[in-house]
């Protein structure tokens, strides 16, 4: 008989997943606790870069970056992706050497990348810009999109496969039985699958938890401000050497900024009041910006909201077929740089769970690199 494959998580992740397995005919059902998109999915800045990635993540973003043009046509769907780069700005003499090493790292590893000295090369790209910038990073082939329509347009192709996809529906706990995954508990009673794909973003310790294992993260909570729309203004994406900030302009002119994270400490679940910025965070991710780009002062705040990351001791995913727990598999703890992996994501995912490997090297994310860590090691450097 055929494997039946429970996702859970509608974040790009595992709508991603959804829509690769059942295109190949699998019978998948995802299901998502809250809407599609309600969590990091839709939070995020949606940066779309392999500038600035950590050397074990390039060849999974190098992948990315070579679909996403090409996503909307297979999705039948906009997406909003604009291959329009990503500049990464020195603030002070003293970030100069920090964006060097980004330009030196990324074009080592054959990326695109060009490092701007002069304030004439970065106002070329973003006129918009303060002119006390340093120097700045360019990757043309980076970009951006948007992410709620992303997510959407992966579960409506999904769908359309035959892809069976809840929401409101929270999954309770993973069922084994001797070493075998039998299914999953949730809200609506249980369910019986061959393969679990656990896609749950921060939520995704306290399923693995259900299993006895441990995937330690430290929760960072970050502020987003959004404008009203704009005249365009400002084609890539903007980040700064000590990632304490990233912003774009949107398709639809509304520009989306935001501020590095802060411990999270709104307790064991968010809700829709304790996952909104304080009045200082937003305050602070204005204030930032202005100083980027001047003329924010002015601007009309539309929308502000808070995201909430999953930051790894390493700062990089597990993606994994576990090799504890006979047909689970676990991408998670994307440490705020998972969006645009996602279709990545997916292709692998369903990759493992059909014929149980890949052919990207997935290696560096095993779960098992994290056995006994309890404390998070790694700063969150770059989103965005
Ligand atoms: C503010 C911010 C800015 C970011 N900027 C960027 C960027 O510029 N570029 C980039 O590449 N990445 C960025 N990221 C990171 C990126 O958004 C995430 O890595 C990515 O969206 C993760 O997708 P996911 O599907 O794995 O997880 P999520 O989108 O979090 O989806 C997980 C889903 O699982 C559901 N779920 C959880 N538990 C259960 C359960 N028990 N039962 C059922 N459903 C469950 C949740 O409701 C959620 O919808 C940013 C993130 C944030 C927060």
């Amino acid at each position: 008989m055929q494997d039946r494959v429970i996702i859970v998580g509608g974040g790009i992740s595992g709508t991603a997943t959804a829509y690769e397995l059942a295109r190949n005919g699998v019978n998948v059902t995802l299901l998502e606790r809250g809407e599609l998109a309600s969590m990091a999915s839709g939070w995020t800045l949606a940066g779309v870069r392999q500038s600035g990635r950590h050397p074990s993540e390039l060849p999974l973003a190098a992948a990315a970056v070579a679909r996403w043009p090409n996503l909307a046509a297979e999705l039948e769907a906009d997406t909003e992706y604009r291959q329009q780069g990503n500049l990464r700005l020195a603030l002070s003499e003293s970030d100069v050497p920090i964006i060097r090493g980004v330009v030196d790292a990324s074009a080592t590893a054959g990326i695109p990348i060009e490092y701007l000295d002069s304030i004439d090369d970065v106002h070329a790209i973003a006129p918009a810009l303060t002119d006390q910038i340093f120097g700045a990073s360019y990757c043309p082939s980076d970009g951006h999109a948007n992410p709620s329509k992303t997510v959407l347009a992966f579960a409506a192709a999904a769908t359309r496969h035959g892809a069976v996809i809840r929401t409101g529906v929270d999954v309770t706990a993973i069922a084994t039985a001797s070493g075998k995954v039998t299914g999953v508990e949730t809200t609506e009673g249980p369910l019986a699958a061959d393969v679990v794909i656990v896609a749950a973003g921060i939520y995704t310790p306290r399923l693995l938890g259900t299993l006895g294992l441990n995937l330690p993260l430290d929760i960072r909570h970050v502020p987003a401000v959004q404008s009203v729309p704009l005249p365009p203004m400002l084609a890539p994406v903007i980040g700064v050497a000590s990632g304490m900030f990233a912003g774009r302009q949107q398709v639809d002119g509304r520009l989306r900024l935001t501020l590095n994270g802060t411990a999270w400490n709104g307790g064991e679940w968010h809700d829709q009041y304790s996952v909104q910025p304080t009045l200082e965070q937003v305050r602070d991710t204005i204030e930032f910006a202005v100083g980027i780009l001047p003329a924010v002062r002015d601007l009309r705040v539309a929308q502000v909201w808070g995201g909430l990351l999953d930051l790894t001791p390493d700062a990089l995913p597990v993606i994994e077929r576990s090799p504890d727990v006979d047909g689970l598999i676990i991408a998670a703890g994307f440490s705020g740089h998972g969006f645009c992996l996602g279709p990545i994501t997916g292709q692998i995912l369903a990759d493992l769970a059909v014929v149980g490997s890949t052919e990207l090297p997935i290696e560096p994310f095993q779960l098992t690199r994290f056995a006994n860590q309890t404390a998070p090691s790694e700063s969150l450097t770059l989103h965005g």
